[in-house]
């Protein structure tokens, strides 16, 4: 695709796209009474105007029926966390039985680092990104010393190499060889959160389990934003949040995935609650904790309806649009704004881009690193009606989200981004 620096492209492209009806189906925010340009669906994706009917069909349920929304509610209360679980799998490429909607991320990670970090004395290192989200690295750490390890010791973080910003596929597979030994656990992002990386999730997984690791990936900012296989490429566990990407609103209801190979290991340790229970006994109340099969045994509570019914609107769109034709237009739509950014910075003066060049090493996000003036170019960019992300210490994500954001909206930051620039 030859890109071109003109409005005129811009409106071309848009009126190509096959997905431009859907951003009728956001909420869009609006700044000074203009609508905005939003870049940030990497930290929380926009609202969809179905959610609200979503919501208000469970409150109006909730009202007419009190506890008897346990059954005959339209979507009954019981069973709702089965409603999710197709359109999940078919975004990080499972099956329905693989996946389940419980908890937030962290709590998940926590869940999943019980069953499938298990040290001994031989095997207890933990292979992961360095600068890893802070929850992730306290999750790791408080792991760690749960199990009476030094994190200092047993937690490996592989950093880029000297003048580069991005870690190496060769790099981290000939670290998994290096401690093949004392291998426990291999944990990556599947999208690293500053840099927009995407890992080869493929090629890590095979090389953890060729060094007889267990190999789990936190997918935060890969759900719904770059394809994902997780059955195929026989991942051990994977874990996410749904407000980002998948627009599910603010602390959403999170996900986890165990392959099916793990479904019915019964004897490895969990923690355990009623929802896992299986079905058939879970009113028993009965002694003795017997796991559903899968991944809906390691479900500790009933489920909280609200957040599932946002859940299940955002979702719903996702399974209209089909995660390729995302893909397909967020690599265009990516593209186009790297084109830009490069177009006015040739010299990299003011900023140097972190994100990986090539479409199949990142998904809808470009970090760049700020050389010069960054805070103040943030802020400008700000005032003029763009909602974009500032990380510390000098980096501004951007992130075209391809189900509402335009060609257009990508040119016209552009524009805002060069007049910040002067
Ligand atoms: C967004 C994000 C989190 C947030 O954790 P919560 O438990 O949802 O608050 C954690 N890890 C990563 C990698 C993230 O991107």
């Amino acid at each position: 695709m030859t890109f071109e620096n003109t409005h005129h492209f811009a409106k071309a492209m848009d009126r190509q796209d096959p997905l431009r009806s859907f951003r009728s189906k956001f909420h869009i925010p609006v700044v000074n009474g203009k609508t905005a340009l939003y870049f940030t669906g990497n930290s929380l994706g926009l609202q969809p105007k179905t959610t609200k009917r979503f919501l208000l069909e469970e409150l109006e349920d909730w009202a007419a029926l009190g506890v008897e929304g346990h059954v005959h509610a339209r979507r009954p209360w019981m069973y709702y966390h089965k409603l999710t679980k197709k359109a999940l799998a078919s975004v990080v490429g499972a099956k329905p039985t693989e996946v389940v909607a419980m908890n937030q991320l962290t709590v998940n990670l926590h869940l999943m680092l019980i069953s499938f970090y298990t040290p001994t004395p031989k095997r207890y290192k933990i292979i992961t990104e360095s600068g890893a989200f802070s929850s992730d690295q306290y999750a790791f750490e408080s792991q760690l010393k749960f199990h009476g390890l030094d994190p200092d010791k047993a937690l490996v973080e592989l950093k880029p190499r000297d003048g580069e910003y991005t870690l190496r596929t060769d790099d981290i597979l000939a670290a998994i060889e290096t401690h093949r030994d004392e291998l426990a656990l291999v944990i990556f992002g599947g999208v690293q959160y500053y840099t927009g990386q995407f890992f080869d999730i493929a090629r890590i997984t095979q090389a953890g389990k060729h060094a007889g690791a267990v190999v789990g990936f936190d997918l935060a900012h890969a759900v719904g934003n770059v394809p994902l296989s997780l059955h195929k490429d026989d991942v051990d566990f994977a874990v996410w949040c749904s407000y980002k990407y998948l627009n599910s609103g603010p602390g959403a209801i999170a996900g986890a995935f165990i392959h099916e190979r793990h479904a019915k290991n019964f004897s490895g340790p969990r923690l355990a609650g009623w929802w896992g229970q299986v079905e058939k006994e879970r009113f028993q109340m009965l002694k003795g904790f017997k796991p559903m099969e899968g991944i809906d045994g390691w479900q500790l509570s009933n489920v909280p309806i609200f957040q599932s019914a946002a859940h299940l609107a955002a979702l719903e769109i996702f399974q209209d649009a089909g995660m390729k034709a995302v893909r397909t237009k967020s690599i265009l739509l990516t593209g186009y704004l790297e084109f830009l950014l490069k177009e006015m910075d040739v010299s990299e003066k003011y900023f140097t881009l972190l994100t990986p060049s090539s479409p199949d090493e990142r998904g809808a996000q470009l970090s760049l690193l700020m050389k010069k003036d960054g805070k103040k170019i943030f802020k400008a960019l700000t005032k003029a009606g763009a909602i974009v992300d500032w990380r510390e210490p000098d980096v501004i994500r951007l992130a075209p989200a391809p189900l509402y954001n335009s060609f257009e909206d990508v040119f016209q930051l552009g524009l805002l981004f060069k007049k910040a620039l002067k």
